[in-house]
């Protein structure tokens, strides 16, 4: 791709109301822009590396046997009314209503449609369990949007529901889908914590949060030092400084959410009437678990954990473009039959502008493409400025294949 059509409105400054190192960022960056409070556009970059996010996160469900689905995200009414949630839910759910006054919210969450969807086919042991998530626009009417897609109104989540016919099964899969988060914020390049928390609204029998510790979280998790068991702060008793089973005393420090799994049971199934008949020939509510990622939020947290103050720090599975090729003189042939060869294996962004060295320099320290390879005063004698996972050196042309072959495995 080239620079030159490629639409990244990079920034000199950083907006004035950036609280967040990752929002300034990506601000400055060209990934993503405001167009009001809480409610933001993807910019191509950013896009690009959402829909990363995206693939892995398919890739894991694919492979533990879930299937996708889009479910809508205006919902009517009576749903809402028949889980109770209508009244319950409160100020943060965006309530609309059509042209002939029937009432709709746009869905912060999909229990009430999933429910609704399954009902009438779930009816038999035989179908069960089942396990259908999908990635979809959320919105809450937050009463502090922060830090760009941290919080917003609108926001992308992608949320799993599993439905089970007994507990046995509900247990197993609980903790096949833990084990899967790790595996995608893994993949991300994300260290995370795994704190029991409280239910909450969705309500239910147990329920956990995968947290990137980080001075910006909203949430603070309390652990002890000899246990690798934490909670967030709400769910326990447990306080700063007070004393551990193991010795030592109780530890804290800030987390952001970046997804969770609540061990529902029969809430939704019970009162919004999706039952099934066991294998005695028993009529029995769904036992039911739902699990959500924030997507957005997730690409704010690697930017947390990644980035310098002075730019993005991709890891590669999330790289906007696998390599940045940044010629400091003007595109002749032998860039642009590099450009071609690199181009037929990786997918490379070519900063192919009339700009001064020191401005493709400072946007590609900024846009954080973790292997670069320069074009500058040696590429006419065979060497190019090689720099990959923060190390630069000179290489000979002829060696390069090797050496992003070996970034690229590393
Ligand atoms: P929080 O406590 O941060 O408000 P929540 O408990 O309301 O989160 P869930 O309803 O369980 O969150 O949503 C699942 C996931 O969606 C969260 O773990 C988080 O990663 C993401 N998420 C929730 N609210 C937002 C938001 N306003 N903006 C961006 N992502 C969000
Ligand atoms: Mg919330």
């Amino acid at each position: 791709m080239k620079q030159s059509v490629f639409y990244i409105p990079t920034l000199k400054e950083s907006p004035k109301d950036a609280e967040a190192k990752s929002h300034a960022l990506m601000i400055r960056s060209g990934m993503i822009k405001q167009t009001a409070a809480g409610i933001y556009t993807y910019l191509p970059l950013g896009l690009k590396v959402l829909k990363k996010i995206e693939a892995i996160v398919r890739d894991e469900h694919h492979l533990l046997g879930c299937s996708e689905v889009l479910m809508p995200a205006l919902q009517p009414k009576d749903l809402w009314e028949e889980s109770g949630r209508w009244g319950a839910y409160g100020p943060e759910l965006m309530r609309l209503s059509d042209r002939k006054d029937r009432e709709f919210c746009l869905g912060p969450t999909h229990e009430e449609v999933i429910t609704a969807l399954v009902r009438d086919y779930l009816n038999s042991y035989k179908k069960l369990p089942v396990a259908l998530y999908q990635i979809q626009t959320k919105f809450r009417d937050e009463m502090r949007p922060r830090f760009g897609l941290m919080r917003g109104r609108e926001f992308i989540m992608k949320d799993l529901y599993t439905f089970h016919a007994n507990e046995a099964s509900l247990n197993q899969w609980y903790e096949d889908v833990k084990a899967m988060y790790s595996r995608i914020f893994d993949r991300c390049g994300l260290e995370t914590k795994i704190v029991a928390s409280n239910t909450g609204e969705i309500g239910g029998l147990e329920a956990h949060e995968f947290m990137v510790m980080s001075e910006v979280g909203e949430d603070t998790v309390v652990y002890c030092e000899n246990s690798s068991e934490a909670y967030n702060i709400e769910a326990t008793d447990l306080r700063p400084g007070d004393p551990c089973e193991g010795g030592g005393v109780v530890l804290s420090a800030e987390g952001i959410e970046v997804g969770n799994t609540f061990k529902i049971g029969t809430k939704y199934s019970a009162s919004m009437n999706a039952f099934f008949q066991d294998d005695q020939g028993q009529r029995q509510p769904i036992l039911m678990a739902s699990y959500g990622i924030g997507i957005g939020r997730t690409l704010m947290a690697v930017v947390e954990q990644h980035a310098t103050d002075k730019g993005l720090i991709w890891p590669k599975s999330l790289s906007p473009f696998d390599i940045h090729l940044i010629p400091l003189n003007p595109v002749d042939a032998p860039v642009q039959a590099l450009y071609e060869s690199l181009k037929a294996r990786y997918d490379v962004l070519i900063d192919d502008r009339d700009e001064r060295p020191g401005v493709k320099f400072n946007d590609a320290e900024l846009i954080g493409i973790p292997i670069k390879v320069i074009c500058g005063r040696g590429f006419s004698e065979g060497r190019v400025e090689f720099e990959a996972l923060g190390i630069k050196k000179e290489v000979a042309l002829n060696d390069l294949d090797q050496e992003i072959a070996q970034a690229m495995n590393a």
